[in-house]
């Protein structure tokens, strides 16, 4: 016999826990299943810890708007909840006159996404503001800041424990059905057990698409196909040159390899971006010289021996090599026709700045 609960979340990411908050405060009773021994192992704590401005997304895209929308709601729960964060803001710089275009386009879809804070600066204010960045013009983001994406995990899960959910580690979900009055969820792990739910958010990121199949009774066509981008990082010894981050000007649909500064000033370089079989976070070093050549076109003082292996990251993808840029991809009832159910897919940047936006979404998604 199935155990009957209000609503499951699978996954405890950043977005599956800030919506397992948002449903357990509106007084749901809410069980978050990991597969895994603990939250937040994945791409929420593999990614760049960036509060995103909202610039670059197509216009009316799910990512523009709950990338605005999140980043404001972010900002006032990191200052109520005390959670480390700084506004440091952000450069995205032109290396030369061709990429000047490049830049006014950002200027106007942010203007258009409602991001109307951006500031252009020609090549002598960007050298006033960071004397080591090389560029003819740049834009300034001054609503762009770091998290620690950690610490927000923890609040947003203290937050859905104080309104009564509980998080359940080690339970994969491995199969289920869409029954007549519910959802059916089996969980494997040392204690298997069935779960009959009233409500089941599919917020397993990486693995979104296969639970999505896994489940009896979701329409496989509108299950969207799965691919993976990896994304390194290389971390620089040393002290940083730099007081905000900075980007160059993007290529196709990543924003190539850009600095971040943790909340510990540490300067990272990354992601880079090619796509992968499989879900292996294996560093491959051979990745260095790329990094050294794309650096030093705004960063020419790099020195020789100062990039060490950091870390690396995987994106979630529905489009694949060649494909169009996507959009966040989140299903109820309209889409895929079943009560009680919402699909999350291809939850990648800005999903960490969206996670609140996301959850307040996927809350409305759920209203009768
Ligand atoms: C390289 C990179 C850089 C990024 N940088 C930024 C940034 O600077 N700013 C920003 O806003 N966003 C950024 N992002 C995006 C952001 O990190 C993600 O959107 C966000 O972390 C996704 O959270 P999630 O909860 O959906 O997924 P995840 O964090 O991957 O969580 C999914 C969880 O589901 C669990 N799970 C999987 N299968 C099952 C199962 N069968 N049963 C139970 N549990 C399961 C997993 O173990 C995992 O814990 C970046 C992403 C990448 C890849």
């Amino acid at each position: 016999m199935a155990e009957r609960i209000e609503c499951a979340v699978i996954g405890a990411g950043v977005v599956g826990l800030a919506i397992a908050r948002k449903l357990a405060m509106e007084g749901r009773e809410v069980v978050v299943l990991e597969a895994e021994k603990a939250f937040g192992t994945h791409t929420s704590a593999r990614n760049s810890e960036v509060i995103h401005a909202g610039i670059y997304y197509a216009t009316g895209s799910l990512k523009a708007r709950l990338c605005v929308a999140g980043r404001r709601l972010l900002y006032r729960y990191c200052e109520q909840h005390d959670i480390g964060h700084r506004r440091i803001g952000k450069l995205i710089v032109a290396s030369d006159d061709t990429q000047i275009p490049g830049l006014e386009q950002y200027k106007a879809q942010a203007q258009t996404n409602g991001v109307s804070d951006l500031k252009w600066l020609d090549g002598r204010a960007v050298r006033e503001l960071e004397p080591e960045v090389r560029s003819v013009a740049g834009v300034l983001s001054p609503s762009t800041g770091v998290v620690d994406s950690h610490g927000l995990m923890l609040a947003y899960l203290g937050d859905a424990e104080q309104h009564g959910a509980s998080l359940a580690l080690e339970s994969p979900v491995i199969a289920g059905a869409v029954e007549s009055d519910g959802v059916r969820l089996d969980v494997g792990g040392a204690e298997p057990m069935s779960l009959k739910c009233q409500t089941v958010i599919n917020s397993a990121g990486l693995n979104a698409q296969a639970v999505a199949r896994s489940l009896a009774g979701v329409p496989p066509d509108t299950i969207p196909p799965s691919f993976y981008a990896i994304g390194h990082y290389y971390t620089l010894t040393g002290k940083a040159p730099f007081r905000r981050l900075i980007y160059p000007v993007a290529r196709q649909d990543w924003l190539g390899v850009h600095v971040t500064l943790d909340l510990g000033g540490q300067v990272k370089f990354g992601p880079d971006f090619s796509w992968i079989e499989r879900i292996d976070y294996r560093f491959d070093q051979s990745r260095e010289a790329a990094f050294y050549e794309a650096i030093r076109f705004y960063y020419p003082g790099l020195r020789d021996g100062a990039l060490q292996p950091g870390y690396t990251g995987i994106r979630p993808r529905i489009t694949g090599p060649g494909g169009p840029a996507q959009d966040f991809v989140i299903q109820g009832k309209e889409e895929h026709g079943i009560d009680g159910l919402v699909n999350l897919y291809g939850i990648e940047s800005p999903g960490l700045t969206s996670s609140l936006a996301i959850a307040d979404h996927v809350a409305n998604l759920l209203r009768p």
